[in-house]
């Protein structure tokens, strides 16, 4: 089975989509990776849908990716003594470390962090930035803000504080114990929320110690800020519009996606762009042009993967909503300007021998119009350079571990098999014009080019190309 498409769909499950008929019927229409939101997901809904996901594959014969994605410390008001208040324009209101129920003058933030952390001056965005208040007066007990823009306030509302760095890690308690659970229940990738330094990352790192991937959502204005040593400690990111644009101006978030895209190519760093992709699908079984532009836009700039939130899963449409994606994105690339867009942001290889190889084996596969380019990767390192390249050509990808073709679901253009890493030259050859054949790249007497690290059977980086002929039966020839 193989995808008609290079760009990656990235599908949240939730109560429209738990049941393993659906995420089936999901993974038919193009979902290529299962995203579990642990803000709503308990550890039992989160085992199961894993042990779906994983009876699926065993099914379809395919590697799928699954990320769990950790909450991190979202920020709530108290609540109020008759539930909600109406805030006027102009007036004064204070958030204060009294646990007592609040009314129309004040209420209680429950996070002293945050009323530490505050300066004159400072915003904070109530309700998904709904309500805007600015700091006139504070210490480390109560914030007076004057009321920017009013509204009505009710119990428990979100709270973010953009122009404040909090003091916190990027792991709550509570995320700890969802981080163990995700690990125990071997996900392959963990989204960190709300990330704010390089450090969250290097403390997450220290837990999953290799077991799970770590892609940074950049939902910040912090994250973007030092957005450079965050790719570095990265393995991939999201660009989480949706608080994103709460923290930021809405209208900054399509150049800051433009930025990030573009600094994870740069990187090799696999890239998702998120949020309201298809909202209007929550509801209803066509899309806006206006989203239909905006998947469009996403695909052009070359993103790893496009994500579906709500539409997936808590819709009426999950399964349209992916064909939708898939349909949208399959057009795009078979675009006359895809190309050309793709290839004027391609990068530059860096000075190593693996990318020099990649580059390489994507110039010969594009001169010669070959078949495929066919990358051995154990760690998945070569697989991405190779990523990186965004060969016009299909590129597969030959792991030993499965761990390794999982993660790569995520990445632009790669088309992963599990096989054993080959025995001698001869063995590559074979085995990769074996794989083109059997995964429907190239047909008998047409070329392909393989990328391996000798001595083989050794983890180390990729320094041989070979091209070789698909024979009558699906072996190499010379
Ligand atoms: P969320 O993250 O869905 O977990 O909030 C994505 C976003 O903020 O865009
Ligand atoms: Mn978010």
């Amino acid at each position: 089975m193989k995808r008609d498409r290079r760009v990656k769909i990235l599908a949240t499950l939730g109560p429209s989509s738990s049941d393993p008929s659906t995420i089936e019927k999901l993974f038919n229409a193009g979902a290529d990776v299962f995203r579990i939101n642990m803000s709503h997901a308990d550890h039992a809904r989160l085992n199961t849908l894993v042990s779906a996901i994983r009876d699926l594959e065993l099914k379809v014969g395919r590697p799928i990716g699954i990320l769990a994605d950790l909450q991190g410390p979202k920020l709530r008001v108290g609540t109020f003594e008759d539930g909600a208040v109406e805030l006027e324009n102009g007036a004064t209101f204070t958030l204060d470390s009294d646990e007592t129920p609040g009314n129309a003058r004040r209420v209680h933030l429950p996070h002293r962090e945050i009323l530490e952390a505050l300066e004159p001056g400072h915003r904070l965005l109530l309700d998904d930035g709904k309500i805007r208040l600015r700091v006139v007066a504070c210490d480390a007990t109560h914030a007076e803000t004057r009321v920017e823009v009013g509204g009505r306030l009710s119990n428990r509302k979100g709270v973010s504080v953009p122009d404040s760095e909090i003091p916190v890690g990027a792991l709550t308690p509570k995320d700890r114990k969802d981080l163990d659970a995700a690990l125990a229940a071997n996900v392959d990738w963990i989204a960190l929320s709300f990330i704010q330094r390089p450090d969250d990352l290097a403390e997450v790192r220290k837990i999953t110690r290799g077991r799970a991937g770590i892609l940074a959502k950049i939902e910040k204005p912090q994250a973007i800020e030092r957005l450079g040593e965050i790719i570095d400690l990265s393995d991939a990111l999201m660009i989480a519009r949706g608080d994103l644009g709460v923290e930021m101006p809405l209208e900054r978030v399509p150049g800051l996606q433009k930025q990030i895209v573009r600094a994870c190519r740069r990187a090799g760093k696999p890239v998702v762009v998120a949020t309201q992709m298809l909202e209007s699908m929550i509801h209803s079984p066509v899309p806006t042009r206006a989203e239909v532009s905006d998947v469009a836009t996403a695909v052009f700039e070359g993103a790893d993967a496009v994500m579906l939130s709500a539409e997936s899963a808590a819709g009426d449409f999950p399964v349209e909503a992916v064909e939708t994606m898939n349909r949208i994105a399959g057009e795009v690339e078979r675009d006359a300007n895809h190309r050309a867009i793709i290839q004027a942001q391609r990068q530059e290889p860096e000075p190593t021998g693996a990318d020099a190889i990649a580059a390489a084996a994507r110039q010969i596969a594009e001169t010669l119009n070959l078949a495929a380019v066919v990358c051995y990767t154990t760690s998945g390192a070569t697989g991405l350079r190779a990523a990186r390249e965004r060969p016009a050509v299909p590129v597969i990808v030959i792991s030993p571990v499965i761990a390794t073709a999982r993660r790569l679901a995520l990445a632009w253009g790669l088309h992963c098999v599990v096989s054993d890493d080959a025995r001698d030259e001869n063995d590559m050859v074979n085995r990769a014009c074996r794989i083109s054949f059997e995964e429907e790249f190239a047909r008998p007497g047409q070329r392909i080019i393989t990328t391996a690290g000798v001595p083989f059977g050794t983890p180390g980086a990729t320094n041989m190309l070979r091209i070789a002929f698909v024979g009558s039966d699906g072996r190499g020839g010379i």
